[in-house]
C-alpha cells in the first residue's frame, strides 16, 4: 500500500483497540480532579509566542529550543502550547475568573507540543493532565495538589512512585543561592557541557538537573538550596511536609530537584519511577507565586502540576497493571433478509436508547457471515430474525456464553422482555446501572 503521506515524527496514533486505556485513565483523573473540588479548564491549542516567553521563562529548553513557533498569514508569532500552565493562566486572567473569589481550581486534559529527539517517553506530540490552583499562598494547597495527584497514582494501583521534593525558595533567598552556585560552578567551567556554560551567567539553578554525567557529577557537591532560603520559606516547606506526614505520604526531599520551567518558586516536586526507563519522571510541579503577575495581573500565589499521559502509560504497562476492557456488544441482532434487517436495525436502535450496546448488521453479511462476526466481537446474546419470526412476531433470543434460547416477543414489549432475560443470564450490576440512569 502507497500512502500519500504518514504520522509527522514524534507523534502517535491511538487507535480504537487501545483508546479504552486512555479512557480509563482520564476517567480516573478526571474523576480524581472533581473530588478535590476542581473544574476542567480547556484553552486554544496556540497562543500568542509571547505569552510562553514570559511565563515558561527566557533560560529554559523549552523557550529555548523545543517551541513550535511560527508566523501566521496574517505575521503574527504564535506557538503550539509546550506545557498547559501558561494558557490556563492567561484565560483566568483575561476573563476575571478572579472576580468569582478565590482560590480558583481547575484541571486540564491536553496535547502539548515540544520539538524534542522522539524517544520512548519523550514525543513531539504528548498528553498532559494538569491541576493549577490560583489565589492559595497557604502550604495546604502544597500539600493537596500532591495530594492529588498522589491520589491519582494510588487509583490506578501504580507502584514504586516516589515523590521527591524541594522548596527552591522566593526570589529574594534564591538571588542568594545563585551567586553561591555561580561563585561554586565557577571553579569548573572548563568541565560543565556548553549548555549548562550557558546557564552559569542566568540560571545556575539548571546545571543541577543537567543530565550529562561530568555536569552531575561536579552539580553533586554543590552548595544545597535548603541551606540558603529564608525563614518563611522555611516555614511554608515544613508546613507542606507537616501535612504529608500527617497523610502518611511518603517523600524524599532531594535538594536537586529545580524543574525545568522558570516559572517556579517554594514548593517543588516530582514523582518518579524506575520502571519507565530513561524518562523516569511521570509528573511534575510546584508553586509559581510569580507567574500571574508576570503575565500582567495581581500578585496572585498559585501552583500546579503536569503529569504525563504516555508516560504514565508506559509505567502502568511496564508494572503489569490491567486495565478493565471496554464493554462488549450486548445484543448483535442478526437479519435473515432484506426485510428482517430492516427490523434487525430497528431492534439495535431500541436497544441503544437505554444505553446498553448492541448492533447489526451494516457491511452486507449473509447469515453464516453475521453468526460468525457476533462470535468474533463476543456479542453476549444474538437474536436471528427471520421470516418465520417476522410472521409469528416472536424470536429466539441466544445466550452466547451458555448457549440458553429463550423466545421473545418482537412487538413493543420487546425491550422489556430482553431485558429480563439479560438480568438472568447476567452477573452484571446492571439493575443498578439501569436505575442510576433513571436518575
Ligand atoms: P523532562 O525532564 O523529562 O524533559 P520536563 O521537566 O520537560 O520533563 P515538564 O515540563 O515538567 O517536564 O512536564 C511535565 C510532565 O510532562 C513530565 O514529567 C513528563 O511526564 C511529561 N513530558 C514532558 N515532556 C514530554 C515529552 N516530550 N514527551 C512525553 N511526555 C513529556
Ligand atoms: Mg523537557
Amino acid at each position: 500500500m502507497k500512502l500519500i503521506t504518514n504520522s509527522i515524527k514524534g507523534t502517535v496514533d491511538v487507535l480504537p483497540a487501545e483508546s479504552y486505556k486512555w479512557q480509563f485513565v482520564e476517567d480516573i483523573m478526571r474523576k480524581q480532579a472533581q473530588s478535590y473540588g476542581f473544574k476542567e479548564i480547556r484553552t486554544p491549542v496556540f497562543e500568542h509566542t509571547e505569552l510562553f516567553n514570559r511565563s515558561v521563562g527566557d533560560t529554559t529548553d523549552v523557550v529555548q529550543k523545543e517551541m513550535y513557533t511560527f508566523e501566521t498569514k496574517g505575521g503574527e508569532s504564535v506557538t503550539l502550547r509546550p506545557e498547559g500552565t501558561a494558557g490556563a493562566a492567561r484565560a483566568v486572567l483575561e476573563h476575571g475568573v478572579y472576580n468569582d473569589g478565590y482560590p480558583i481550581k481547575a484541571y486540564y486534559l491536553t496535547s502539548c507540543y515540544r520539538y524534542e529527539k522522539p524517544q520512548k517517553g519523550r514525543q513531539r506530540e504528548f498528553h498532559q493532565f494538569g491541576m493549577e490552583v490560583y489565589g492559595a499562598p497557604s502550604y495546604f494547597a502544597d500539600a493537596e495538589v500532591i495530594c492529588a495527584a498522589h491520589s491519582i497514582f494510588e487509583r490506578l494501583g501504580v507502584r514504586n512512585i516516589s515523590l521527591e521534593i524541594n522548596s527552591i525558595g522566593c526570589p529574594t533567598c534564591r538571588a542568594k543561592y545563585h551567586n553561591a552556585l555561580k561563585e561554586y560552578f565557577a571553579k569548573y567551567k572548563t568541565e560543565l557541557c556548553d549548555t549548562c556554560l550557558s546557564r552559569l551567567d542566568r540560571n545556575p539553578m539548571r546545571i543541577l538537573d543537567c543530565k550529562e554525567q561530568k555536569c552531575s557529577e561536579i552539580a553533586a557537591n554543590a552548595p544545597t538550596v535548603l541551606d540558603y532560603i529564608c525563614d518563611d520559606c522555611r516555614e511554608h516547606f515544613e508546613g507542606v511536609k507537616k501535612c504529608l506526614d500527617a497523610e502518611g505520604i511518603k517523600y524524599t526531599v532531594n535538594p536537586k530537584i529545580v524543574r525545568g520551567l522558570d516559572y517556579y518558586t517554594r514548593t517543588v516536586f516530582e514523582f518518579v519511577s524506575n520502571d519507565i526507563g530513561a524518562q523516569g519522571t511521570v509528573c511534575g510541579g510546584g508553586r509559581y507565586d510569580g507567574l500571574i503577575e508576570e503575565l500582567g495581573g495581581q500578585h496572585t500565589p498559585s501552583l500546579g502540576f503536569g503529569m504525563g499521559i504516555e508516560r504514565l502509560l508506559i509505567l502502568m504497562k511496564n508494572q503489569g497493571i490491567e486495565i478493565p476492557k471496554p464493554p462488549v456488544c450486548d445484543l448483535y441482532v442478526i437479519g435473515m433478509d432484506e426485510d428482517s434487517k430492516i427490523r434487525a436495525f430497528q431492534i439495535a436502535e431500541e436497544v441503544r436508547k437505554s444505553s446498553l450496546i448492541s448492533e447489526c448488521d451494516i457491511v452486507g453479511r449473509t447469515f453464516k457471515a453475521q453468526m460468525k462476526y457476533a462470535n468474533k466481537i463476543n456479542a453476549k446474546f444474538i437474536i436471528v430474525i427471520g421470516s418465520n419470526e417476522m410472521a409469528e412476531n416472536k424470536a429466539k433470543i441466544k445466550n452466547m456464553q451458555t448457549g440458553k434460547e429463550t423466545e421473545i416477543p418482537l412487538d413493543e414489549n420487546f425491550f422489556n422482555a430482553f431485558l429480563s432475560v439479560y438480568i438472568d443470564n447476567t452477573n452484571s450490576d446492571l439493575m443498578a446501572q439501569l436505575d442510576s440512569m433513571k436518575g
